[in-house]
């Protein structure tokens, strides 16, 4: 497996991702609060994710049923990952805190269906 390294902008927090390809597995949900970030995610298992530096720097929101749990950097206040709460043995990563990464016209990005669960 690859490692993958991304960073929130400030680069306070940077995290480590085990993937065997980066280009799977992204969707966007359609809750209410995924909607008001407007961000495309990738899923992978949480021994598969790895804070290196920096978690001093998270804060979390947690909303609703408080299962899910959203962090984002309080100095530069970008989205870097969260729990996810149809699995929390799961961990989403906001993709564009990927370095040297951006979504391409070939990658599949699946719609989830978050809002019923608002
Ligand atoms: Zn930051």
């Amino acid at each position: 497996m690859n490692s993958i390294i991304g960073h929130c902008h400030c680069k306070k927090i940077k995290f480590k991702v085990k993937a065997n390809s980066l280009s799977q597995n992204f969707y966007k949900c359609d809750c209410s609060l995924c909607k008001k970030k407007s961000i495309i995610m990738k899923f992978l298992n949480k021994e598969n994710f790895q804070i290196i530096s920096g978690d001093n720097f998270l804060i979390s929101y947690k909303w609703n049923k408080k299962i899910a749990e959203h962090f984002f950097c309080k100095i530069c206040g970008v989205y870097t990952h969260h729990i996810r709460r149809r699995d929390p043995n799961q961990i989403s990563i906001n993709v564009e805190c990927i370095d040297d990464f951006s979504i391409s016209e070939h990658d599949i990005i699946e719609l989830v269906n978050g809002s019923a669960y608002d």
